[in-house]
């Protein structure tokens, strides 16, 4: 075949193929040698070969029959195989060790407090973090802001370096992928992208909702995602949400991430909080071993700063900071103090009637069946469940909120709140509904 033959080649392939693959992956071939319908190319690697085959393969031998060549098969040698020496067309840098984003230190399972909301999330990522056997893949973490998703992917990273040195283990957010991505795309390093991300063991991609809407992008981490599971490699990710209600995000994708293990974080509870408070304190007790804690500053934080953990650990910080400052120890007049700001951001006037709104949402039932008179239990808990929020969380007296339920005897509503009392130290799931709107009210 001559050089002019397969120049025309090579023009219909970028034709066919577009420019950036065409960059990424045409033009790193080196066309040695036709005989015996075996075409032979150099490649700068292994890796680039095998990506051509098996998904150019087809086309190059298309457009090589169609310039009326004799073509039955391709055949790419990299410097290791090459007779000839090597003449790479491209100077392209050896991929270097790539450790993704930095790991923060303090993440680590040791740091990570276990109570009931994240108890399933813990297990499974410590299940991954032993290695071994690909058991379910990927991994898919979800809950709202600052329940510990990065740190659970933390400690598992930390914990497969420490176990397994010889294993790659990538962690990057979905919006570093997406730089990552376009930056290549520009600076037609496609190849070093791909073959970074495809060499991995272990790849934990954090907070993926950032993806939807990004079709390019989408593209790229299914292809990557769909490579790493045939190679038996882990996949961890998280998000804010479930898979299935990521904004724009590709069915064929939301199907895949949930093929594995799917698992949430549920808002903390108040002895979660309270755990992590003290192991907070434990940490700063060393750093500021002067300071004295006075009793149920700990139990007041955990009850009035239920947003979440990282609001948490912000004042309990700040406390600490201010009590080292003025000396002295930390009361509950200090605290108060000191975290007037977030004790009433969290502390929102909440409305009896956006708590009705909002439960009668959750409960899928109509806001007027939930003030009306019918007493079927359809209505009459989720009733309930507003009369409690509305005593926890306003300031209205009985007597106001029964006006507010269709004009409800005050005794009623205090029944309906002893009711709730009971059932939440008995039924999880309405405790957890109770937290859950109790969070969504507090936005
Ligand atoms: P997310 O990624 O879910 O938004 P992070 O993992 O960043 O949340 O957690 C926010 C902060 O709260 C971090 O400082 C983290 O260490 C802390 N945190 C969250 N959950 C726990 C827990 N169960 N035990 C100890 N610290 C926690
Ligand atoms: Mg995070």
């Amino acid at each position: 075949m001559t050089n002019d033959i397969w120049a025309n080649v090579l023009s219909a392939l970028k034709g066919a193929l577009g420019t950036n693959s065409y960059s990424s992956w045409i033009e790193p071939l080196e066309f040695t040698q036709l005989s015996d319908g075996v075409a032979v190319f150099d490649v700068p690697t292994n890796f680039i070969g095998n990506y051509v085959s098996q998904n150019f393969g087809d086309q190059i031998i298309y457009h090589m029959t169609k310039a009326g060549e004799d073509v039955q098969r391709l055949q790419f040698r990299a410097p290791s195989q090459a007779r000839a020496a090597p003449k790479p067309k491209i100077s392209k840098r050896p991929v270097e060790p790539d450790s993704g984003a930095p790991l923060d230190r303090r993440f680590t399972f040791d740091t990570f407090v276990v109570g009931k909301p994240n108890e399933l999330a813990h297990a499974a990522a410590r299940r991954v973090a032993e290695g071994g056997p690909v058991t379910f893949n990927p991994l898919f973490l979800y809950g709202g802001v600052g329940l510990g998703k990065t740190h659970l992917m933390h400690a598992i990273a930390h914990e497969l370096k420490e176990r397994s040195p010889e294993l790659s283990v990538l962690y990057l957010s979905a919006e570093q992928f997406m730089y990552r991505f376009i930056t290549a795309l520009r600076e037609r390093k496609m190849m070093d992208f791909k073959q970074l991300f495809r060499s991995v063991d272990v790849l934990m991609v954090d907070d993926v909702q950032f993806i939807g809407g990004k079709d390019s992008t989408q593209e790229e981490f299914f292809h990557t995602f769909n490579t790493l599971v045939d190679g038996q490699k882990q996949i961890i990710i998280s998000a804010d949400r479930a898979p299935g209600e990521i904004k724009d995000l590709e069915e064929r994708i939301k199907s895949r991430l949930q093929c594995g293990l799917v698992v949430d974080l549920h808002p903390t509870d108040y002895e979660l909080r309270l755990g992590i408070l003290q192991s907070k304190v434990d940490v700063y007790s060393a750093q500021y071993p002067e300071l004295e804690i006075a009793d149920g500053v700990l139990e007041f934080l955990a009850h009035r700063i239920s947003t979440n953990v990282r609001v948490l650990e912000g004042a309990l910080t700040r406390l600490f900071a201010f009590a080292s400052l003025v000396g002295r120890e930390i009361t509950l007049d200090l605290t108060q103090d000191c975290l007037s700001d977030v004790l009433k951001a969290s502390d929102r006037k909440v409305t009896v009637e956006e708590i009705q709104r909002k439960v009668s949402e959750h409960y899928n039932i109509r806001l007027s069946d939930m003030i009306g008179p019918r007493r079927v239990r359809n209505y009459a808990r989720p009733r309930q469940i507003a009369m409690y929020l509305a005593k926890q969380m306003t300031s209205r007296s009985l007597p106001e909120i029964g006006r507010r339920f269709g004009g409800r005897d005050h005794t009623t509503v205090m029944h309906g709140v002893k009711r709730i009392e009971e059932l939440k130290a008995l039924d999880s799931q309405i405790a957890d509904d109770l937290e859950l709107l109790r969070r969504a009210l507090q936005e």
